[in-house]
């Protein structure tokens, strides 16, 4: 069967599903709490522009995905969502969190002007070093340095790309690739691995969009309602990290949000989704409350132990919701969220 009339053919399964309910979002997901996740929100003209679109939604995606779950959610913070799954676990409107990892400024362009017209509140996850040094995250710096390599060397790209790559798999030097191949790499290592691509693809302007939100603007979110939360110092893939250094980057940072913000924070977010056991612990110790990865899925509306600490999230990207024309449907959207045949709802 081709590809488009597969697709086709989730279209009308997908409205089918809805009509009969069977994965109708509040009944569905009624005695459990589902966690949403953004990135970046960027116009159309910026995205294109940025590396790794695929982790942005532009405001008007936002909008749209935001009112399909107000229809069927009680949506807020994940503070608020959790503490009110937990005192009611059965109530009509179940509860469902927002949540935006990474702290840019985008989001206070772009997500707060969305928030505050549909009335909503959300978590917004914060790495401390990059809102204090403005430094882009890691995973932005690769992806845009070997997008620029590319366009200007590519010979040079390529070679690059499987210089560095493990024996048995063929590199490109595709952004996305690189940053998922880089994430496996000691911090000390993988910061050779930037400069090595930011050397290689000279000097490039940083576009004018790109940066962290300021204290200011994070504590006036705080002050209205939002949510800050702890993405840890540097966003370092802390199972890879010493122990020292996991409650270095979990409990410093809390220390700094909390006196910059004078507020207690209480959620923390792995950054990339990776934790262990020390990981828990430390989340743990430092006195959070709850705490995200980015494993697809719902929880329990009431959570157990330290399931509260490995909190799953569906991540929000538009091209998952859309239809074979190329629309964003709702029938898509709750079909993907349902859980109802997983395989064949993408
Ligand atoms: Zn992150």
């Amino acid at each position: 069967m081709s590809r488009v009339l597969r697709s086709h053919l989730r279209d009308a399964i997908a409205k089918l599903l809805l009509v009969v309910r069977a994965t109708e979002p509040a009944c569905r997901l009624r005695g459990r709490l589902p966690i949403i996740t953004f990135h970046r929100v960027l116009p159309e003209e910026e995205r294109r522009a940025y590396a790794m679109p695929g982790l942005a939604v532009t405001p008007s995606e936002l909008e749209w995905l935001l009112c399909f779950f107000g229809k069927s959610f009680h949506c807020g913070t994940l503070a608020d969502s959790v503490r009110r799954a937990r005192e009611e676990p059965a109530a009509d409107r179940p509860s469902l969190a927002i949540t935006f990892d990474d702290g840019q400024v985008d989001n206070w362009c772009h997500a707060k002007p969305v928030l505050d017209r549909i009335g909503m509140k959300a978590s917004f996850f914060v790495p401390v070093e990059s809102v204090e040094s403005g430094v882009p995250l890691w995973h932005d710096r690769i992806a845009q340095a070997v997008a620029r390599a590319s366009a200007r060397y590519p010979s040079e790209a390529a070679r690059f790309a499987r210089e560095f790559a493990p024996a048995d798999r063929a590199m490109k030097p595709a952004p996305h690739d690189l940053v998922a191949f880089a994430k496996g790499l000691r911090a000390e290592e993988r910061d050779r691995y930037v400069e090595r691509w930011e050397e290689l693809a000279g000097d490039g302007l940083r576009p004018d969009w790109d940066g962290f939100m300021s204290w200011e603007q994070l504590r006036s979110l705080s002050d209205s309602g939002h949510e800050i939360g702890s993405h840890s110092m540097s966003h370092a893939i802390l199972p890879l990290c010493s122990s020292e250094e996991i409650v270095r980057e979990v409990g410093e940072s809390r220390r700094v949000l909390e006196s910059h913000l004078d507020t207690s924070i209480g959620s923390f977010c792995y950054p990339n989704g990776d934790w262990d056991a020390r990981c828990i612990e430390a989340v743990h110790d430092s006195g959070y409350q709850q705490a995200v990865v980015t494993a697809w899925g719902d929880n329990p509306a009431r959570v157990e132990k330290d399931d509260r600490f490995r909190l799953r999230r569906f991540d929000m990207q538009s091209d998952h919701s859309r239809d074979a024309r190329g629309n964003l449907s709702r029938a898509r959207l709750a079909w993907r969220i349902s859980g109802f045949h997983p395989g064949l709802g993408s």
